[in-house]
């Protein structure tokens, strides 16, 4: 359906802090990307008018890449002949938590792929073993697709699942969902969680009182239309949950994964990907800036065009890696970079509130 508005209209939409239409999105990516970048700073100070940006210190822990769905666009998993099968142990989970403490982080982040072997039970000795050991540690673990998975494996319900991680100590849940379109999940990860199943894991954890956030992985051959199929899902989340603690847009990085033919998505549509989302979310009070896949210098340009958080200062990081990419940044780094941006760096907890400022 294509709605008939003018540009007067949409801006007049944007500055006075209305919703717009999906039509209304799409029309965004037409825009010129200063008028675009200089809307969606408006709309981050309707959102959030602080000049501050946060990140927090925190520890993506890939306990395995052993994972029977094989996504195309994924250099990680074990099939993808990238990185040799591994699985770790739970003393070298807890070695690399006690790492993250020493140097003052606060969230880990256990992530691993859809194990053949794995059940509940797996993932609850995760939880209660680094909750026994490490009772301050925020547990912002596992995704969608493991829920959905061991459900499954296990012969149980999502509530049952999710009652039982709760209450072993597991916080909250990052929403991986990559392009939540039918048409591209069938393509390139028809294996994984469906669209649908997604939405009923931030229903269930909604219920549970936990609460996750979304991304968006682009750049994968999807059309611009079902780049704001996926944002109208995210929003449709919030607006029945309000769970949704950030929104994390990043480009699909092709190098070494199956889908290596695709060219790489350009920085300039990586700012308009941030801009448009911060538009069109505004139920959401986080945007990220993508510095892991985009590089920091892009996504301190970002922090000035609708995006107000940084993510994760990440001791370690694996699944981005194996595509070639560096991965690493000091908390210097990130203040000097902050900073830079004329922005004040803070660092959060995982509840997004301030635990430390750097004036
Ligand atoms: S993206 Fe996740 S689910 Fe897909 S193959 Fe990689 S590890 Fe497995």
């Amino acid at each position: 359906m294509n709605e008939s508005f003018t540009d007067e209209a949409l801006r007049a939409n944007i500055y006075e802090g209305k919703r717009i239409s999906p039509d209304q999105g799409l029309r965004l990516f037409e825009w010129d990307i200063i008028e675009l970048g200089q809307a969606a700073d408006y709309r981050r100070k309707i959102a959030f008018p602080e000049e501050n940006v946060g990140f927090i210190i925190d520890r993506i822990i890939n306990y395995s890449n052993i994972c029977e769905a094989k996504c195309a666009f994924c250099a990680y998993h074990a099939h993808a002949g990238r990185v040799d099968p591994y699985e770790l142990s739970m003393d070298e989970i807890c070695q690399k938590t006690e790492e993250l403490i020493q140097g003052r982080g606060t969230q880990v982040m256990l992530q691993g792929g859809l194990h053949p072997d794995h059940t509940l039970d797996t993932y609850l000795t995760m939880v209660k073993t680094l909750r026994e050991r490490f009772p301050d540690i925020y547990l912002h673990s596992f995704s969608p697709a493991e829920l959905t998975h061991i459900a499954c494996k296990s012969d149980l319900s999502l509530d049952e699942v999710v009652q039982s991680l709760k209450d072993a100590g597991l916080n909250s849940v990052p929403g991986a969902s990559d392009l939540l379109v039918d048409r591209i999940r069938n393509a390139v990860s028809p294996k994984k969680c469906t669209r649908e199943q997604w939405c009923e894991v931030m229903q269930t954890l909604f219920r549970h009182n936990m609460t996750s956030t979304a991304t968006m992985t682009y750049g994968m051959g999807e059309t611009l239309r079902e780049r704001i199929a996926h944002l109208e899902v995210i929003r449709e989340v919030q607006d029945s949950t309000g769970i949704l603690k950030a929104f994390i847009p990043w480009s699909f990085s092709p190098a070494r994964t199956r889908l290596e033919h695709i060219s790489p998505a350009t920085g300039m549509d990586y700012l308009r990907m941030v801009a448009i989302a911060r538009i069109f979310l505004d139920n959401i009070t986080f945007i990220q800036a993508g510095w892991l896949t985009e590089g920091t210098k892009l996504a301190q340009v970002a922090l000035t065009m609708g995006a107000n958080d940084m993510g994760g200062v990440l001791t370690e990081e694996v699944v981005v890696k194996a595509t070639g990419i560096e991965t690493q940044i000091t908390m210097t780094g990130m203040t000097d970079l902050i900073r830079d941006a004329g922005k004040t760096p803070v660092q959060r907890d995982s509840q997004y509130r301030e635990i430390r400022r750097f004036t």
